[in-house]
């Protein structure tokens, strides 16, 4: 398939510009055309709200930026940002296991006292309710082991070694162009997931900096701060819906106590909501900080080239291989293959539009992390040296045999899911 290219004057600046035909054409001298919307994503005006968050946004995105070119990611454990939000999610995680002790000391103490009765088993629903989730791996793609993958299970053993992390205890191969760590369990398994689209559309290197990247969550102790903050917003949450209005109707007397108790709740829904908030912006912070201390990391294992190629794949050939994917689940044919091919086709000129793009409109992996071309500019200031580990192009190649084991299943899975968005 040789794609036909196209040979047109520049309507803004009358520059010759050579082009695609399955791509937008655009101007690299005057950027006419740059941000053309695509043709399945409709552009809407924001309104002035969103757009003085856009604004804020972007001032934050700067500033923690300058903070982290000048003075680096620092240690996370110490800074104050995670301090208190530790603080504040103890305080709520007590909160609720205070609920739990005095519902059933209620129950137990006053028996048989209905009022003991009511507030008691209350108490011990809400703790309940309020439960620390540590989440499952149950409905998961179904796990690589390690002796299906010895090599692969080998390199993330070093990687975790030189990244003072623990051994990764399952890796899931999914569909997604993607990644991620996280810690599942109440014994808290680490669990590792490569997406197949992405690692394939990565160097050697960077696949090495991608997984850097991922242990440097778990020697930072992300994925636990995660779990242990964000459960105690959703336990804020569930105090939230517990918190409803009633309904004032009935006698006098009922409507006088509904009056009082809405007024109650409505003074402990703003508490909560204030305590949502404060929790929430110091995770916004913390997980982007948190992003920036795992490129360092991998910056220094993997080289800070090797980690800027992963930022520049995941704004240009990532986002392109995502929606290559979606439309050849549909034709039918080997997936992966068609891929390769459909990569090794993709223009330098849409390339570079993506990557202009993505600086205009600080698109970023998703609101956890900074805008991907900061994380790329953030790692080639590091002055980490050549990469502390290399791999040989027999052993990436042993890996990808292991993870081409799972290729047929989430090609089968990824043209289930084009079907059934068919239908939807
Ligand atoms: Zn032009
Ligand atoms: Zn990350």
């Amino acid at each position: 398939m040789t794609p036909s290219a196209i040979i047109q004057e520049c309507p803004q600046c009358a520059a010759s510009i050579t082009g695609d035909s399955r791509f937008v054409m655009w101007c690299p001298e005057c950027e006419w055309n740059l941000s053309r919307p695509d043709r399945d994503r409709p552009s809407t005006r924001p309104g002035p709200l969103a757009r003085l968050r856009n604004r804020l946004d972007a001032r934050f995105a700067a500033d923690l930026h300058r903070q982290v070119l000048g003075s680096g990611v620092g240690t996370p454990s110490r800074d104050p940002g995670r301090i208190a939000a530790y603080a504040l999610a103890s305080a709520v995680h007590l909160f609720a296991l205070s609920m739990l002790v005095g519902g059933v000391w209620l129950l137990v103490a006053t028996w048989p006292s209905p009022f003991g009765a009511v507030f008691g088993v209350a108490g011990v629903g809400f703790a309940y309710l309020a439960r620390p989730r540590f989440g499952r791996l149950d409905g998961d793609a179904p796990a690589l082991t390690r002796q299906e993958a010895p090599v692969l299970y080998d390199l993330l053993d070093r990687v975790a070694r030189e990244a003072g992390a623990p051994p990764v205890d399952v890796v899931l191969v999914d569909g997604e162009v993607n990644a991620s760590a996280r810690t599942v369990g109440l014994r808290g398994t680490h669990v590792l997931t490569i997406g197949l689209p992405l690692w394939q559309i990565l160097e050697p290197q960077e696949r090495i900096a991608l997984l850097a990247h991922e242990m440097g969550h778990f020697s930072n102790g992300d994925a636990r701060r995660m779990r242990y903050v964000g459960s105690a917003i959703a336990t804020l949450y569930e105090i939230h819906g517990a918190a409803a209005r009633q309904r004032v109707r009935g006698s006098l007397g009922a409507i006088a106590i509904a009056i009082v108790v809405n007024i109650l709740t409505g003074l402990i829904r703003l508490l909560v909501l204030g305590l949502i908030m404060i929790l929430e912006s110091l995770t916004y912070r913390e997980s982007q900080l948190a992003e920036y201390a795992a490129d360092d990391r991998a910056a220094r294992i993997a080289s800070p080239v090797a980690v800027a190629g992963v930022m520049d794949k995941l704004i240009t050939k990532a986002p392109a291989a995502d929606r290559h994917l979606e439309s050849a689940a549909h034709r039918g044919g080997d997936l992966w293959e068609g891929m390769r091919e459909y990569m090794a086709g993709f223009p330098e000129a849409e390339e570079e539009r993506l990557r202009r793009l993505a600086r205009l409109e600080r698109v970023r992996v998703d609101a956890t992390h900074p805008p991907t071309h900061l994380r790329a500019a953030f790692a080639v200031s590091r002055a980490y040296g050549a990469a502390t580990i290399v791999v040989t192009d027999d052993e990436m190649e042993r890996v990808q045999a292991e993870l081409d084991a799972a290729a047929g299943r989430i090609a089968r899975e990824i043209a289930d899911r084009a079907r059934a968005a068919l239908y939807e």
